[in-house]
């Protein structure tokens, strides 16, 4: 089996995000930048696969500027086996990745795609349950656990009330959380072998995708800054404050 793990280049979740003086966005110059978290646990699970004998190749993708090759070479330093970049110096809307992933669904045939539950960065949560709409398929979406079967796979996702286990026929999206797996680090032979991993390297207009944007951001701003606590010396202090200066009781 072929799987498919698209690989997001963000901020750096260590990182202190910045806005931008003029409001349209956010510092990215000089910027500490690796894969979206939730990527590189979707990229250990299929790496896993591969080690227990289910899964053949590991193809990863990443859409956006020249650098996102540097996001390849880490999965491919973990253990995928090829890359594909897709080149793209526009902003992708969640809509644009979605069809340039079909339209690569397409041509390489995958039964699995393992994508993030969202990228940190824009927390869209749609890419996967969008390709799935375009591709027909079936999705699991937030999952912690993944078997899989001969046609099928069951997923566990991670809901609200707890967890729910479903089954999916294969091929299938999945989308994963944090619970899923903790990602290896990659050893310094394997980041000297996948130096000499292929990179495809594609642009939107050769799979036929027109990315033009369809949403305008109208403003970012910083959230509020919090103001200091205060220690109070008394439970009838705490009480007083409560009532007379937050007015919450
Ligand atoms: P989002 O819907 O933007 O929250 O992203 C969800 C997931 O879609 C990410 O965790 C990635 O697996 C994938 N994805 C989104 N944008 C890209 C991109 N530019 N390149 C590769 N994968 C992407």
């Amino acid at each position: 089996m072929k799987v498919l793990v698209p690989v997001k280049r963000v901020i750096d979740y260590n990182v202190k995000i910045r806005v931008k003086a003029d409001n349209t966005g956010v510092e990215t110059a000089n910027v500490k930048m690796s894969m979206n978290p939730f990527d590189e646990i979707s990229v250990e699970e299929a790496i896993r696969m591969k080690e227990a004998g289910t899964v053949e190749e590991i193809i990863v993708v990443s859409m956006g500027v020249q650098q996102c090759q540097e996001t390849i070479r880490t999965a491919l330093a973990m253990g995928a086996d090829r890359g594909i970049h897709v080149k793209s110096d526009e902003d992708l809307e969640p809509l644009a990745v979605a069809k340039l992933l079909k339209a690569i669904v397409d041509k390489e045939s995958p039964e699995l795609v393992i994508l993030g539950k969202q990228a940190i960065d824009d927390d869209s949560n749609q890419t996967g349950q969008m390709l799935a709409a375009l591709l027909g398929w079936s999705q699991g979406t937030f999952v912690s656990k993944i078997e899989l079967g001969d046609g099928s796979a069951k997923v566990t996702r991670e809901v609200d009330s707890g967890l729910e286990t479903i089954e999916v026929d294969l091929p299938t999206i999945v989308t994963v959380d944090l619970r899923l797996n903790e990602p290896r680090y990659a050893s310094l032979p394997n980041i000297m072998k996948a130096k000499k991993k292929p990179i495809d390297e594609v642009a939107p207009a050769d799979l036929g995708i027109d990315t033009a944007p369809r949403l305008q951001t109208l403003k970012v701003e910083e959230p509020p800054v919090r103001q200091a606590g205060v220690m109070v010396d008394s439970v009838a202090a705490l009480v007083d404050k409560l009532k007379n200066e937050a007015r919450v009781i």
